[in-house]
């Protein structure tokens, strides 16, 4: 048995018509709730096949796999049950209508996973691993989100708070025993050399945390070019090709088009700048031109496309197109040598006969998995967690210059890093986060 809370239930599989439906509850009632509908005892962690009938008039709700597990040896550390009934509309409807005349109420989402963060089941880091799991498009997002499940960023987090830990004890020795005789003359300088190597540390790692952050929001490539070129038959290529995961993803205004796509594993958003940039009137023309290269900027990567037989639109792409970006000549069955421009590497392609593409596609794949990096590697994946590593930076900076004059201070300054790295696993100082997080979950998780 858990202490007294409220039990909460939901649909976990998803809505819709399925040939089994999942539903959990959680809460100091749910395997009593559970048993009653069962019209029997159900032994913690057993699985029992059981008809389920309304307690008030004995009707069959409809008849299914019971399963329970008593607190804390469950996901949310409370008594938690499970039924998995038949999915269809009907039985979900009558099922929560009677869970419901039962006490139980309709959980929010991430409501579970709130609790087992409340419960000390997993840590912040790891709940937060649990959503991206969930949300996980693509293999390489997958594997990121399984590690910092795991528990690979949150081991990060306590390996670096125990390296602060006895960067402190000197600091503090200085302070509290200044004339003691037992003590060794300037301990305190100790620290300073254990706070300078986790600044490297931190350092590498916020550096890094673009890769893990790209991979969870996809990486964003921009197709430029003059009208003409090719840009849509590309996009359209991609698009029909095995990495194509969905067409137009809402949001995206109406004259710029995108593609959700697959590359080896990372998510990745296609945006064509075309239509912009194929209208006429001169001033919406330049409007377009300008919201491009907006687009083009802010993107991870930048695809120019141009005729290969046009030297002009070459040359025009070679202020937006970067060394690091990717510059092909299409229509190369309609021609034999390109004109040579820049340092880029350059491809040569034909969207008619495919010559040149699986290269091309080999070739952007690559670039796409450089630009997330290794998603097996302990890595920061979200903005909160950047802010908590630059906070500690920036406390440790001003602790490593004064250890030696000021201990006090730099003792402070390393407590004040301790408390920043804290609220990547959320040992504290959450509080104000936690809706946000747990907010973007799906219900019943
Ligand atoms: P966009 O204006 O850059 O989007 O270009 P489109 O994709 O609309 O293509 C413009 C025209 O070029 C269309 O008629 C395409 O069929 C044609 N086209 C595209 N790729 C090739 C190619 O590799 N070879 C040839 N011969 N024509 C192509
Ligand atoms: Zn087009």
């Amino acid at each position: 048995m858990t202490s007294n809370t409220d039990t909460i239930f939901a649909l976990s599989s998803g809505a819709g018509r399925a040939g089994v439906a999942v539903f959990r509850l959680s809460g100091s009632r749910a395997i009593v709730i559970a048993e009653t509908l069962a019209g029997k005892a159900i032994p913690t962690r057993q699985v029992v096949f059981a008809k389920l009938r309304d307690p008030d008039d004995r009707r069959e709700i409809d008849s299914g796999l019971v399963f329970t597990f008593e607190g804390p040896a469950s996901f949310s550390g409370e008594d938690m049950a499970e039924l998995q009934v038949h999915g269809s509309l009907a039985v979900i409807d009558d099922l929560s209508d009677v869970l419901i005349a039962q006490g139980a109420r309709p959980a929010e989402p991430g409501e579970f996973t709130r609790r087992a963060f409340s419960n000390g089941k997993l840590d912040l880091a790891q709940a937060e691993a649990l959503a991206d799991l969930i949300d996980a498009e693509t293999i390489q997002q997958k594997q990121q989100a399984l590690g910092q499940l795991g528990g690979r960023l949150s081991g990060l987090a306590e390996q670096w708070r125990a390296q602060l830990l006895a960067a402190l004890a000197p600091l503090e020795a200085a302070i509290d025993f200044p004339d003691e005789e037992d003590i060794p003359e300037q301990i305190e300088a100790r620290s300073a050399p254990v706070i300078a190597a986790l600044i490297e540390t931190l350092e590498v790692f916020a550096r890094g945390a673009e890769q893990g952050r790209r991979l969870r929001h996809g990486v964003s490539i921009v197709l430029l070019g003059p009208p003409n070129a090719g840009k849509s038959s590309l996009l359209n290529w991609l698009a029909g090709s095995e990495a194509a995961i969905v067409s137009d993803t809402p949001g995206t205004t109406r004259d710029l088009i995108e593609v959700r796509l697959d590359l080896g594993g990372v998510p990745v958003s296609l945006v064509d700048t075309a239509g912009l940039r194929e209208l006429t009137d001169d001033e919406i023309e330049q409007e377009g031109m300008r919201r491009a290269r907006d687009r083009a900027a802010t993107a991870d990567l930048r695809v120019g496309l141009f005729d290969g037989r046009d030297g002009d639109g070459s040359a025009m792409l070679s202020d937006t197109i970067g060394s690091d970006d990717f510059l092909v000549a299409n229509k190369a069955d309609l021609f034999d040598s390109l004109p040579k421009i820049g340092e880029q590497q350059m491809f040569s392609i034909s969207l008619k006969t495919g010559a040149g593409t699986d290269l091309l596609l080999e070739a952007l794949t690559r670039r796409v998995r450089e630009l997330t990096g290794q998603a097996d590697e302990p890595r920061l994946t979200r903005l909160r967690h950047v802010h908590a590593v630059n906070g500690a930076i920036d406390a440790l900076s001003r602790a490593v210059t004064q250890t030696g004059e000021m201990p006090e201070l730099a003792a402070e300054d390393v407590r004040m890093a301790i408390r920043q790295l804290d609220q990547i696993t959320g040992r504290i100082d959450v509080e104000e986060v936690l809706g946000e997080i747990f907010s973007s979950f799906c219900i019943g998780k």
